[in-house]
């Protein structure tokens, strides 16, 4: 599933290639996957220029001319691909494809189908404010230490879990947890009650660590992910936890133990992380 840094990626190669394009048309054969009308869907859209992509944790947001906004939810195999030439064949998963004027095409292909596509209004006051229902993003220069404290502290349960709370702070899914837990040197069910400051600020500081560098690596391919040329990100030969149980800790060489929280898979050192 893709998490801020795939979304990042992906944002950022939209607004490189299709910012300023206008949508000719619109295609769909799964209707499911658009939030209300198709028909509206399309006459909204249709002859609007792209102003911007944007991302508030895991959502895409394509701001369109007259105040319409497309927001996109990837979920669990959603990708976006711009093509410049039509290609001979429609390819198997491509499920909405938006056509632009210069002649290149944003397609959204989907294996699981699971992706969305909804037209949202977003007024002046909801935009200072992020989406409805969702959290802080964690790349937000209000997202500060102090922030992040008062965040932790709003709900009793595991560091993990508060980490992967959407609704708390937006942009870290299972992968990244992971991987920013054991950067920290805590252990993963550790409850947010029982943090000491230092620990705190350990894990904040991790978790802009590891994102950033994760952007760096253009996001991280286990199994779908895919940025906007089809190309793969380079992340998970970075990782060092997720995924690794019964390898060797890269710190200590003490083997890496799997277990479930939340229903997650969840990796950690117990000798590195306490
Ligand atoms: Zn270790």
């Amino acid at each position: 599933m893709p998490e801020l840094p795939e979304v990042q990626t992906i944002v950022s190669d939209l607004n490189m290639k299709i910012k300023g394009e206008i949508v000719t048309s619109f295609w769909s054969d799964w209707k499911k996957g658009i939030r209300g009308n198709l028909r509206k869907f399309k006459k909204e859209i249709e002859g609007k220029k792209i102003i911007n992509v944007e991302r508030i944790g895991k959502n895409i947001l394509l701001k369109l001319s007259g105040g319409t906004v497309v927001l996109i939810h990837l979920r669990m195999t959603g990708a976006l691909l711009v093509k410049s030439q039509i290609p001979k064949f429609k390819e198997k998963y491509t499920h909405h494809i938006f056509f632009l004027k210069s002649g290149k095409r944003l397609e959204f292909s989907d294996i699981r189908k699971f992706g969305s596509l909804e037209l949202i209004k977003i007024s002046k006051k909801e935009k200072m404010a992020g989406l409805k229902g969702i959290g802080i993003d964690i790349l937000d220069k209000k997202f500060t230490l102090s922030e992040f404290n008062r965040v932790i502290e709003s709900r009793k349960t595991n560091i993990k879990q508060i980490l992967l709370d959407q609704r708390k702070m937006a942009g870290i899914g299972n992968i990244y947890a992971n991987e920013i837990i054991y950067e920290a040197g805590i252990n993963p069910k550790r409850s947010t009650s029982s943090l000491r400051p230092t620990e705190k600020k350990a894990i904040y500081f991790a978790i802009k660590k590891i994102i950033k560098k994760a952007i760096k690596f253009r996001g991280t391919s286990i199994s779908d992910y895919r940025d906007s040329s089809g190309e793969r990100g380079k992340f998970q030969k970075m990782l060092k936890v997720y995924q690794r149980a019964g390898q060797k800790c890269s710190k200590c060489d003490t083997i890496i133990k799997r277990s479930a929280i939340g229903q997650r898979s969840t990796f950690h050192c117990p000798k590195c992380q306490k």
